[in-house]
């Protein structure tokens, strides 16, 4: 089963992502758990939720993703972000028991001149209090283009964080193709070569999300700015050895380009024909 859907505004509610995604023809989706650039939540409608689990179900839907807000750092030299960072993620985990089997993705953090090595230590300690054992969501870290202060730009990063984390049966990664290009792992020329790497330093079991993205900017450029599928510098050949990839093509893949939802259909339509069925 090929599982491709996209970025979906949650403003209308979960059943109305649901049936966005089914209207163009796709079947996962990703959205914020909450405002991206501010905090606030709407309250949660059990019953709007259960209803998006009845559909997913009836559609074979793969697992959908929510997204934590961007202004989510768990490693920021301010002890009031980092509060806020724990409160975020303790309040949407809490949420998120009302769609079973979801994925949450966090890019990990920016350290911000305190060095990598505190910003692990600070991520770590926020998992360590924000994970559950009975929690029915994987978190995923969300590998990083390396802009800035960032962690998580390097496989060895995002495996130190996972090392220090007492229930990492919780925790999985999302590998997002343009932040991994623009860090400097090359996908185009060399993806065996990179899945290797993932695998002998994180273990490919751990990868559980694919971002979709093309890349405005070269290889290597530490930028972050996302492309339309097949008009950036990672390129429609490239995209379509990764979703037909042996080890990747079972995971459920995720467009995040600069598109309306027309846009999006047609990208869905136009990978959904170059990926092989077998
Ligand atoms: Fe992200
Ligand atoms: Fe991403
Ligand atoms: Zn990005």
């Amino acid at each position: 089963m090929f599982y491709i859907g996209c970025h979906l505004s949650a403003s209308a509610g979960f059943l109305a992502m649901g049936q966005t995604a089914l209207s163009i023809n796709a079947n996962t989706f990703q959205f914020f758990t909450r405002n991206p650039r501010g905090g606030s939540a709407k309250a949660m409608d059990p019953a709007d939720a259960a209803a998006l689990m009845t559909l997913c179900r009836e559609n074979d839907f793969g697992p959908l993703l929510a997204h934590a807000p961007y202004t989510l750092n768990a490693c920021s030299k301010d002890a009031s972000i980092r509060d806020f960072a724990y409160r975020t993620f303790t309040d949407d985990l809490a949420r998120l028991e009302y769609l079973p089997g979801s994925l949450y993705n966090f890019h990990p953090g920016s350290h911000v001149g305190q060095g990598t090595e505190v910003g692990i230590a600070q991520i770590t300690d926020i998992l360590n209090r924000v994970l559950f054992p009975e929690q029915k969501t994987t978190v995923l870290l969300e590998t990083m283009a390396g802009k800035g202060s960032e962690v998580g730009g390097q496989f060895t990063e995002l495996r130190q964080i996972i090392d220090g984390v007492t229930l990492s049966d919780k925790l999985g990664v999302c590998l997002d193709t343009c932040h991994v290009h623009d860090a400097g792992y090359d996908i185009v020329n060399d993806l065996d070569g990179v899945l290797a790497e993932f695998d002998r330093i994180i273990g490919l079991d751990r990868l559980r999300a694919i971002h979709i993205n093309d890349s405005k900017n070269p290889f290597e450029s530490h930028k972050d700015r996302h492309e339309k599928i097949g008009e950036g510098s990672i390129g429609l050949s490239a995209m379509t050895r990764l979703i037909n990839h042996p080890a990747l093509r079972h995971l459920p893949f995720y467009l995040e380009t600069p598109n309306d939802e027309a846009g999006y259909a047609a990208e869905i339509k136009l990978l959904r024909s170059v990926y092989h069925d077998c």
